[in-house]
């Protein structure tokens, strides 16, 4: 088939061997353009990429982005951090850098390419929010000295960056501030709750709930995510964001215990621990602006996507993995191979 030069662009994606990096990589061979995944492999795993191994408009480059990147590209997407707190919270001051001098280095790239720069910002930025649901608007209620501070106020401190090489440099940028998103291709031991609860429930082990578990979630699936940040990307110059990116359905843990429950058909018991310090009450996105300028809103709700998620679970026997044995809740344990 022909090479569609001028549709074709040349996409870097950052983080691209995580869990969401991996399906925006998909989405984006699949639309016809080359990609270059660049990732250090600290959470991500080859297992998310190995069927791109032989695809031709796809490269893989093992780097951090710590440290500077002298590439070619059309466009940037940059994702790369370690996402679940208990990832984070292994090595806080590693994630701080990898937020704020990922963010520099991936500014100073974009700038000498003149090209566009997708920011994967967080809810996490609003805190333990008093506004609920929470608007672009609100600026958000952070402990910066706290246990989760590390990933917070990275991020913060990277959005901060983002704007200012925006009014500085005239920097094209797309900030998305995303809420909690799960789907295939999470890994079975990064200690976020859809995960955790999958796990437990397929092993008939406990389902470890914080606190008393009437804390709030939305869960986003991760195509509709994916979807969200493409239709961002499109959006013209003058929408930098921050941009909400999750599904407003909103659940207390308990519920989300409960079903994981039942869709495995498990006879897992509910253990309750300790509430994390920080450990935000509630969240949910107002997605008003999302709707309006992205012309989207999120499809899959919530018991399909945990049964494509349980799906993948069972299908990849994690339930026998020694990787995913390590799944120690709040305990940070020692990362992935
Ligand atoms: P993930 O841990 O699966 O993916 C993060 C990827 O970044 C991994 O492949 C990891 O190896 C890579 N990485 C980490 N530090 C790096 C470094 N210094 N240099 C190069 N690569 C590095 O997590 P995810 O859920 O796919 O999250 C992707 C992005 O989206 C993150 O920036 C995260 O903060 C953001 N985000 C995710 C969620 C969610 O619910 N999944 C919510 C809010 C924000
Ligand atoms: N940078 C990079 N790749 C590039 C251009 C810049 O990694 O292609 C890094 C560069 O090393 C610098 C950072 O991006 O540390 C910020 O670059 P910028 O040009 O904004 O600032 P300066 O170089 O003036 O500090
Ligand atoms: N949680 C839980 N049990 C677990 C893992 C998490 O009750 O095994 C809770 C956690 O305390 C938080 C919510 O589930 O209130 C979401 O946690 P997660 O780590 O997935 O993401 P967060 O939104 O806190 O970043």
């Amino acid at each position: 088939m022909a090479r569609t030069y001028f549709a074709q662009k040349r996409v870097l994606v950052t983080g691209g061997a995580g869990f969401l990096g991996s399906h925006l990589i998909d989405r984006l061979l699949d639309q016809g353009h080359e990609v270059l995944c660049v990732d250090n492999l600290f959470t991500g795993t080859k297992r998310n990429i190995e069927h791109l191994h032989a695809h031709p408009r796809f490269e893989f480059l093992r780097h951090d982005v710590c440290f500077p990147l002298f590439v070619e590209v059309d466009e940037i997407y940059n994702l790369a951090c370690p996402a679940s707190p208990v990832h984070y919270q292994h090595d806080p001051v590693q994630t701080t850098k990898t937020s704020v001098h990922g963010a520099i280095n991936m500014l100073g790239l974009a700038k000498r390419l003149k090209c566009r720069i997708f920011q994967a910002s967080t809810s996490e930025v609003y805190g333990d929010p008093a506004v609920h649901p929470q608007t672009e608007a609100y600026w958000g209620n952070v402990n910066p000295i706290g246990p989760r501070s590390c990933y917070d106020e990275g991020k913060r401190c990277a959005e901060t960056l983002f704007f200012d090489y925006y009014r500085q440099h005239g920097l094209d940028i797309k900030v998305a501030r995303i809420f909690n998103t799960y789907g295939p291709r999470m890994h079975p031991a990064d200690g976020r709750v859809v995960s955790n609860f999958v796990m437990q429930a397929l092993r008939g082990e406990p389902i470890t709930i914080y606190g008393d578990g009437s804390q709030t979630r939305s869960f986003c699936f991760v195509s509709d995510l994916v979807e969200a940040f493409l239709r961002f990307m499109e959006t013209p110059k003058d929408l930098p964001g921050p941009v909400n990116l999750g599904n407003p359905n909103e659940f207390t843990i308990r519920e989300l215990a409960e079903l994981v429950v039942e869709l495995t058909g498990s006879d897992s018991e509910i253990d309750y621990r300790p509430l994390p310090q920080d450990d935000p009450l509630q969240r949910r996105p107002d997605i008003s602006l999302a709707k309006e300028r992205l012309d989207w809103t999120p499809k899959v709700q919530l018991r399909e996507g945990l049964q494509q998620t349980i799906a993948y679970f069972k299908r990849h026997e994690f339930a026998e993995d020694p990787i995913a044995q390590q799944v120690q809740p709040i305990i940070a344990k020692p990362l992935l191979p």
